[in-house]
């Protein structure tokens, strides 16, 4: 009677770990598909940059581990995190960047992906400390807003949690522009480097590549014509009526 009292509850417990286990397999695969994308698309090199992939009901996201090289990653070494910042599930350690995904999860509620590079153009726009112009409909077509680019982090914010100020960072810089998050996905941060998100991993990682091109084209523009005009008011208007306004067929083709 004991013997199978015992058995039954080893069974039991057997399955919940199977099924604990389970429960974080989709944002997992999810993460490392993602991830794969960066060197693939040229954002990335050795082990720069990160993608997450979040399930809201779960309330957890899966972020790549700090310090693996893309070859050697697999989606059983994706780490799982809720969004405070705890470790879940996994046995390396989260990205450095975990605490700033934290941060943009917990207080956007629609995004479902982020990705963070040091991709060469954009980057060199945060370093520039400089919003990239909307010179085109290429530009149009992604958001109608200049992209931001937030300011340095001030001396007390660099001093105290530093990646978890810098989701505060992005987070205040479109409070004080009244930027929404879901119009647009993607932000310079200051003497770093872009992060862009968006309602899945996937369209964060093709936000990450739209901003990447958008930047070079951006910085070419300048080099022809140190003065070259923004996109004048009507196309800019155009652009934002045919994603959003009632007669919307963007997309659709
Ligand atoms: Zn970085």
């Amino acid at each position: 009677m004991s013997c199978q009292l015992w058995v039954n509850y080893s069974h039991s417990l057997f399955t919940t770990s199977s099924i604990h286990y389970m429960k974080y397999e989709h944002i997992k695969q999810s993460a490392y598909e993602a991830n794969m994308q960066l060197p693939k698309l040229g954002l990335v090199l050795f082990t720069f940059g990160n993608v997450s992939a979040a399930d809201r009901n779960l309330g957890v996201f899966a972020i790549k581990p700090s310090g693996v090289p893309y070859e050697e990653l697999t989606p059983d070494k994706m780490v799982i995190v809720d969004f405070d910042a705890n470790i879940v599930q996994g046995s390396l350690r989260p990205s450095s960047d975990t605490k700033t995904h934290a941060v943009l999860y917990k207080q956007w509620e629609k995004i479902g992906g982020i990705v963070h590079t040091h991709s060469t153009y954009a980057t060199a726009w945060a370093q520039a400390q400089r919003d990239i112009p909307i010179f085109g409909t290429t530009h149009a077509d992604h958001t109608t807003a200049d992209i931001p680019c937030a300011p340095p982090m001030q001396d007390e914010m660099i001093k105290g949690d530093y990646e978890f100020e810098t989701g505060f960072q992005i987070i205040n810089c479109f409070h004080e522009r009244a930027l929404s998050y879901e119009e647009v996905e993607m932000i310079l941060v200051g003497n770093h480097a872009p992060f862009t998100w968006g309602k899945t991993p996937e369209k964060a990682v093709y936000n990450s590549a739209v901003l990447e091109t958008v930047a070079q084209m951006a910085y070419l523009t300048e080099q022809i014509r140190n003065d070259a005009p923004r996109l004048k008011d009507a196309l800019i208007k155009k652009h934002y009526e045919r994603k959003h306004g009632p007669d919307s067929y963007y997309g659709q083709t």
